[in-house]
């Protein structure tokens, strides 16, 4: 029976651990504040930390993760692009010569790029290893 005045399992705030307690106060049939028979403090009853169930910790790792693995970084596009193209020879690039969708070129300053689209008749959409390049071409 839990009335005031019995003994009760809690967890102790100064102790820091669970302990036979007194029972000082109670509120309905819910023990409200308890003493310490070890240390002597009366405080809140807490329930005993080793029948609660453990606090759920925040998964904070897992969010990383997932937003990092969501997002295809430039890089990546690029190896599958190389591999998926890696017949189309390679071709150096100039704004006099003309490329189509597919085709591998060498940028003097970007290095080895594949052509994603042609979006102006003279512009072109070029996938590098770090960034995404519009380049002019078909110029004469
Ligand atoms: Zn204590």
């Amino acid at each position: 029976m839990t009335k005031t005045g019995s003994e009760v399992l809690s967890y102790c705030t100064s102790c820091r651990m669970d302990l036979a307690h007194t029972i000082v106060a109670m509120v309905g049939d819910k023990i409200a504040r308890v003493e310490c028979r070890t240390c002597k403090k009366p405080h809140a009853y807490k329930a005993p930390k080793g029948i609660d169930t453990p606090v759920a910790k925040p998964k904070k790792s897992s969010s990383k993760t997932q937003s990092r693995s969501a997002k295809v970084s430039i890089e990546d596009q690029w190896h599958e692009l190389m591999l998926t193209h890696k017949n189309s020879p390679l071709q150096k690039y100039g704004i006099r010569q003309t490329f189509s969708a597919g085709d591998r070129l060498k940028h003097v300053k970007f290095g080895d790029g594949v052509v994603t689209k042609t979006i102006h008749p003279d512009k072109i959409e070029v996938v590098f290893q770090n960034d995404l390049k519009v380049l002019i071409h078909a110029r004469d």
